[in-house]
Parts: structure tokens; sequence; C-alpha cells
């Protein structure tokens, strides 16, 4: 659900017309609703309200300071993949205390960066990652709180390039040899292996494969205690899906009915990961009609953002749905149309074969569910500055994050003296 609403024949965000937006900062646009942003993250964390845990928003969905601050605001914490999502994190006021820290590359720099930040804990992928953040940690003379991420072997019926939880994924260990990793882990001196982690892909639409990774990992900390190995923390990631088209994933508290009947007296403090599902439908990418073109074969609307600006539907093939601004544009003649960028490449598209009004010049249109995997994404090819943020609250608005501009572009940049010209 979201508050991108008609009214009065126009499409507004809250209690802002979307147009007027438009006409003030330009297009692209994105633009987040703030009710739409605390609604979903208080429903989701009202629905493991039975059980001791804690919301570690997935920041690489939408890394804003202002939305990160957002969900502070309301008790949640952060799963970062990088130091420099550490870095917006602590800029935007969150406590590296509710930090997990993801992803198979850490450098020894992000390590060390990391535990002298004092976060909750790392989120470790491989036997190697486990022995350099003891060594990285050995010599500041600090111990690193783990969880040892396993790989479940569980189908999350999703698109393979979120798809993370299977054997031949990149991520995590797998699953029958998580006892061994423990046991090398209990070796290490300045390793605290507290945790035990499991996530298994992203827009997962059913209940299904949760419930069946939280079956294992709650038999693995069972097994783990056995051994005397002292867990606390569950993370059972992120990856609730969302309705981009028809689909129909489960509510926040369908999910957590699916996997609390396992977790939920095992004593431990879960720990939760989502992204889209708070932030994917909180946000749209507001665009404009430049120009129509036609040949025998197919029909083209080329508009003013483009693959940089949101690169789902080209990377993933997403379907994303596009609403026109102006109510009225609904019922003019429909056609089958791509709906296409400026970017020279083939593969820029926001809509493929899509079924649209006729549209024309100037026409403004609502590319839907973009708060999630969306500005994050974006970049400067073909040297376009990227687009503003906005956060809109009721009747206000606040940019977020100003339009590049085109000295933006080039800082950095400089030409050599051996180049004629070249200052050196
Ligand atoms: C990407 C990711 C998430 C968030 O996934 P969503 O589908 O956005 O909920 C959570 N945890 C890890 C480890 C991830 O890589």
């Amino acid at each position: 659900m979201h508050f991108f609403e008609y009214k009065n024949g126009e499409l507004y965000a809250e209690g802002v017309p979307v147009a007027r937006l438009a006409e003030e900062l330009g297009t692209p646009l994105y633009v987040y609703s703030h009710k739409t942003l605390v609604r979903h993250f208080k429903v989701f964390n009202e629905a493991f309200a039975d059980v001791p845990h804690l919301i570690c928003f997935a920041m690489k969905s939408n890394s804003n300071i202002a939305i990160l601050r957002l969900f502070s605001e309301l008790g949640g914490g952060l799963d970062i993949v990088s130091q420099g999502e550490l870095y917006r994190g602590i800029k935007a006021g969150v406590s590296p205390k509710k930090v997990v820290f993801a992803g198979v590359g850490k450098t020894d720099d992000e390590i060390a960066y990391a535990l002298e930040q004092g976060i909750l804990m790392f989120n470790v992928e491989s036997e190697d990652e486990l022995r350099n953040i003891d060594a990285v940690a050995g010599r500041l003379g600090k111990t690193a709180p783990v969880a040892i991420r396993v790989n479940p072997d569980v189908n999350p019926e999703t698109h393979p390039y979120i798809a993370t939880g299977l054997k031949k994924s990149k991520f995590g260990i797998d699953i029958a040899r998580a006892m061994a990793q423990y046991r090398a882990a209990a070796e290490l001196p300045n390793i605290d292996a507290c945790g035990l982690h499991c996530h298994i892909g992203s827009q997962i639409t059913q209940s299904s494969p949760f419930a069946e990774a939280a079956g294992k990992a709650a038999d693995l900390v069972h097994a783990l205690r056995g051994e005397g190995h002292d867990i606390r923390y569950l993370n059972v990631g992120g990856g609730l899906g969302i309705t981009y088209h028809d689909e129909v994933p489960p509510s926040p508290k369908e999910y957590a009915e699916a996997i609390l009947p396992v977790l939920k007296d095992l004593d431990v403090t879960l720990v939760l990961e989502p992204g889209r599902v708070i932030a994917g439908n909180a946000g749209i990418l507001v665009t404009k009609v430049l120009y129509g073109k036609e040949n025998e074969e197919k029909r083209f609307t080329i508009i003013d953002a483009g693959m940089n600006d949101l690169i789902r539907p080209s990377l993933y093939h997403a379907f994303q749905e596009v609403w026109p601004v102006e109510e009225a544009v609904r019922q003019r003649p429909r056609h089958v149309c791509d709906l296409v960028g400026p970017i020279c490449e083939s593969g820029d598209y926001l809509a493929k074969d899509r079924e649209l009004p006729e549209l024309e010049r100037d026409d403004l249109l609502a590319i839907m569910s973009a708060g999630a995997y969306g500005f994050v994404m974006a970049s400067n090819y073909n040297s376009r500055p990227r687009p503003p943020e906005v956060l809109v609250r009721d009747g206000e608005y606040h940019v977020i994050r100003e339009r590049e501009n085109f000295e933006d572009l080039i800082r950095g940049e400089s030409i050599p003296a051996f180049i004629s010209g070249g200052a050196g």
C-alpha cells in the first residue's frame, strides 16, 4: 500500500500534487512518501512485537540519510554492505550498536572501521573472511562479534539475480558445513560467534521458502547450542516481496506467522533485514514525455528518465507500473508501446510492450514502486546528472538530495601535463 493517489483529477503524493513537484523541481525526480515509509516500518516492526527483535533496514535499497534517520527515530538499525554505508548511517545518526555488516568482500579497512565504530556484528560469508576478521580484530585489540551466514539451499522462486540462498550462490556457507565453521570460530581468539545469519533472496512472494529456511536455521541453532556455542542472535535476513504488478506477497504479519512458530522459543534476539518491503512502494520516479515514434513493428514513447536513473527494468526485466499524473490521460485510446529513455543502449527502457494510453509531449508519468533499488542504483552514464530526491509529508515537501549539476559530473577529474593543454 502507499499514499500516492488521484485526487481532483491528478496524482498526489500525500497532500502535494505531483505536477507541482515536477514544476518546481524539474524531472526526472524521485518522490518519497513519509507516511508510507513510517507505516511500512511500523507494520513490519509490530508483526514481531511478541519476540525480542531488531529491524535492521537494508540500506542498500535506499540510503538517503533522511530516510535512514527516519527509521532510526522509529527504533530501527541498519543492514550495511560497505564502509560507505556505515559512514552514511553514522552521518544519519544511527547507533553503530544497531548495525549488522554483510557482504562477501569486506576489506581490512572496512573491517577495522566497523570494529572501531563498535557495530553489533559482522555477517560472515566465508572461512577466509572469518580468519581475516579475527586477524584485524587482534591487531586492534578488539573482539569481533559475528554471525555466520549459512546458505540453507532453499529455492526462493525469484529472479536468479536476486536469489542468494541456493548452493550455487556466492553468498554464505553451505549449511552442511556450518557446524565445522562454528568449531573453527570457537578456536579463534578474537571472534565471538554470537549469531547465525540466513538470507535467501529478494522479492520473495510466498511464505513457504521463508518457513523452510527458518526451520533449518532453528535446527542449526539447537545443534550449535548442543555443542556449547553461545548463539544469542538469529538473523533471518530480508527479502519479503512487494506488489509491483499482480503479485500477492504475504503481508508482514503473515510472514511473521510463517516463521515465528519455529523461532519464538529459541531464546534469541531476532534480527530482520527488510529493504524493499519498507521502501519499495513508498517512492515513485516522475518523468516527462519528450517524443513519440512509430514504425511498422513498434511504437515508442521517449521520456526524460532512462536506465541510468532507474535500472531495474533493464537489469532484471522488472515490471513497474506507469501512472499518468493527470488522471484524464487514462481515458485516452490505449496502445502497446515501449517506454524508453534517452540513453544510447537498446536495453534502455522503463516499460516494454506495455499497453498505455496515448501519450503526448509534456505529459507527466509516475513510474511506481521506485522507492527501493531506484535512486541507489542510479549512475551518471551518458553524463547525465542524477535526479533529486524529495520527501513529502502531508502538505509539505523537502528536497533530501539536490539534483546533481554539471560540475558534479567532472568532480575529481583532471587533465595531466603530458597531454597538451593539461595542467598536471
Ligand atoms: C539485499 C539484502 C537484504 C534486503 O533485501 P530486500 O529484498 O530488499 O528485503 C537483506 N539482507 C541481505 C544480506 C541482503 O543482501
